[in-house]
């Protein structure tokens, strides 16, 4: 049986890393997907006083977690060797913050393009397979598993199609958080695990309409999810709600939440 949870993400300036915590626990979410960027805990910001209380929080509350490395600004696979060489430090921290908080996965980004020509998505893939298989390794010796998410909704996204996403998957040796939104809006979500199956650790979870990444509470988009139904039941790791309904973010993650526990038939105690 899956674990259900939500991404911190979800409240974004509305909440800060306690409160989303409360708020998880409150309505019977079984986990969170800590948000390890501004403005939750960016690991250059977040205090060891503050490490220490979420330490003790979320062993307390005994909460699922797995962390979301930094995203503003960072780019593993970035042509500019600065960017880069700071994309790799700050996902090392994150890393080091997983570890710390006794997590056991991290969630990092694939890599954005300026260009879609072969030769500089040959260039960028090359420096991307350098930097990810770093920061895998640098995991690998902290037991921290570092989890590629499929993107691919942007024209700037690296991946165009799941070829290319396997293609890093598999250069760098890694294991992958399936955002079934974006398997959605891109390459399709059934073709998606079918080919990453077994290397699946997470999931994110949000709805749209295939057109675009909308990020909405699971039933208010078009996502046929019968069809993975089972998949879904039998997946034992944490399926993590990450809805960007920010003009009523309470009401969108509960709302999200109830609509995929009826589809799993989910029972709650409260
Ligand atoms: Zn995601």
């Amino acid at each position: 049986m899956a674990i259900i949870g939500l991404a911190m993400s979800n409240f974004f300036l509305s909440k800060d890393v306690f409160q989303a915590i409360v708020f998880a626990r409150e309505n019977s979410f079984a986990g969170v997907e800590i948000w390890a960027d501004v403005p939750f805990c960016h690991p250059d910001l977040f205090a060891d006083k503050e490490r220490e209380k979420l330490k003790k929080i979320l062993t307390e509350n005994e909460l699922v977690y797995t962390l979301h490395s930094p995203l503003f600004g960072i780019d593993l696979g970035s042509v500019n060797p600065g960017i880069r060489k700071e994309s790799i430090r700050q996902t090392k921290a994150a890393i080091d913050l997983t570890k710390e908080l006794n997590g056991e996965i991290v969630v990092v980004h694939p890599p954005k393009t300026p260009s879609r020509l072969a030769q500089v998505k040959e260039y960028i893939y090359q420096l991307a397979k350098e930097a990810i298989s770093e920061v895998n390794q640098y995991g690998k010796g902290k037991g921290v598993t570092v989890v590629l998410e499929n993107c691919g909704v942007d024209f700037n996204d690296w991946e165009e199609n799941l070829d290319d996403f396997l293609s890093l998957v598999e250069g760098c040796k890694l294991d992958v958080c399936l955002d079934i939104g974006h398997a959605h809006c891109s390459w399709g979500i059934e073709k998606t695990i079918e080919s990453l199956r077994e290397k699946i650790k997470c999931i994110h979870i949000s709805d749209n309409h295939g057109k675009k990444d909308e990020h909405l509470p699971v039933g208010m988009g078009n996502i046929n999810y019968q069809s993975i139904l089972s998949y879904l039941k039998n997946f034992s790791g944490m399926i993590v709600h990450e809805i960007q309904y920010y003009q009523n973010d309470e009401w969108g993650t509960k709302e999200s939440k109830k609509n995929l526990d009826k589809i799993l038939e989910v029972v709650t105690s409260n």
